[in-house]
């Protein structure tokens, strides 16, 4: 599958990398899940998609997560570094510590840049930003 096109879609940022490792992540978020790679031998979560860092199995298999996590670690872009941004600087870009335990790249909506802090509770939100994919992202979860 290749990405489709801004003209195609109306979606002018880069679209998410994709290869066999990733796509069953990638198609889970287009069913509004969110899945990762969990261990069948111990049990621990894996992302990105790997060998078991718990015990270094390599009998893994797809897992849906709760969606629930904290922030681990952020960064607020003040810099433009690709023209589809440029009506969103700053914009935040987010590491999550999902309850399962894998860390994840994502980022935060609908809340501040500055009221963002680590170990704040999110929620995953899911945007289709066209037929192919859909956008994970998190909501502040400690609020109404
Ligand atoms: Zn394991």
């Amino acid at each position: 599958m290749s990405a489709p096109t801004a003209e195609q879609t109306g979606w002018n940022k880069p679209f998410p990398g994709l290869d066999a490792d990733t796509k069953r992540f990638w198609d889970a978020c287009k069913r509004h899940e969110l899945s990762v790679q969990r261990c069948r031998d111990c049990g621990a979560y894996e992302w990105p998609p790997a060998h078991c860092g718990s015990c270094g199995s390599a009998n893994m298999e797809w897992a849906e997560v709760s969606g629930e996590g904290t922030v681990f670690s952020f960064v607020v872009f003040h810099k433009l570094y690709h023209p589809g941004f440029a009506d969103e600087i700053p914009y935040n870009v987010a590491i999550i510590e999902l309850a399962e335990g894998p860390l994840l790249q994502s980022n935060i909506v609908d809340c501040p840049n500055d009221e963002i802090h680590v170990g704040m509770p999110v929620s995953v939100v899911y945007e289709d930003i066209s037929d192919e994919f859909t956008l994970h992202r998190f909501r502040r979860s400690d609020t109404t």
